[in-house]
């Protein structure tokens, strides 16, 4: 039986006050909430100001990203998995559509990524997902399947078990529009067939498979209530505490 995971991606929003704000709020909020796994993942600069607001809270820290060097170096600009364990987090986001396709980042840079995270003691959560030419061209399969192989490439059963794969459609986030919970579905079985083939079905079983893509209060229960969707990589809903507290509580 996996336990939901709904995850809450702060992108590059809101200051200091905003979000010690914004996690004092689901502090109290989702301070009871023990049947679902829940996180956030504030801009690198809020890190320690949301890890402080949540303590004592079952709202864990992500990060948005990481560097694929884990302890320290002479990489400016970049943020190592160490630093983020030193700061509170739990999780680390890998491989989001928009650093895909906005920064370029490559199979390979999500791969290096993911074992930083996994070597520094996070639990990535892997982002996958097709563009909308792509799933008009029929393309989704090839994609979400090289995204999962790529991403996943070398692991072994027990670093697996750290990792969240999120699929996020590319053309449903942030839009409005969302992949209907028959089309979610259909792609989650298809990853969790892929990682079947991969590392074996116990394994597979065990893997959670968060959705994304313009995830709301009011689509939440249909898309969660899907069997191989196991969560929510939440945007937009996620910076306001009742949207975000709304959505858990469809997950649990
Ligand atoms: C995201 O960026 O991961 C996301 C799913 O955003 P939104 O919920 O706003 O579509």
């Amino acid at each position: 039986m996996r336990k939901a995971f709904v995850a809450g991606n702060w992108k590059m929003n809101g200051n200091a006050a905003s979000l010690r704000e914004l996690a004092s709020a689901m502090a109290k909020g989702m301070a009871d909430v023990t049947a679902v796994d829940t996180a956030v993942c504030p801009p690198f600069p809020y890190l320690a100001v949301v890890a402080e607001a949540l303590q004592g809270s079952p709202v864990a820290v992500g990060a948005q990203d990481l560097f694929w060097e884990v302890a320290d170096g002479a990489y400016t600009g970049e943020v190592s998995a160490k630093m983020l364990r030193d700061t509170g987090c739990t999780y680390a986001i890998v491989g989001h559509s928009e650093r895909r396709h906005v920064l370029g980042e490559t199979d390979a840079t999500v791969r290096r990524k993911l074992g930083a995270a996994l070597d520094g003691g996070l639990c990535p959560i892997l982002c996958v997902g097709e563009l909308l030419e792509e799933r008009k061209a029929g393309k989704t399969e090839n994609v979400v399947e090289r995204h999962v192989t790529e991403g996943l490439k070398g692991l072994d059963a027990t670093a697996l078990a750290k990792v969240t794969v999120a699929y996020e459609p590319v053309w449903a986030i942030g839009t409005g529009e969302t992949a209907t919970p028959e089309q979610a579905q259909a792609v989650h079985a298809f990853i969790r067939g892929l990682v079947a083939a991969q590392f074996g079905r116990e394994t597979a079983d065990a893997l959670r498979i968060q959705y994304g893509g313009s995830v709301k209060p009011d689509n939440a229960a249909d898309l969660l209530g899907q069997p191989d969707i196991d969560g929510a990589l939440v945007g937009g809903a996620s910076l306001k505490a009742d949207s975000f507290q709304a959505i858990v509580a469809s997950a649990g």
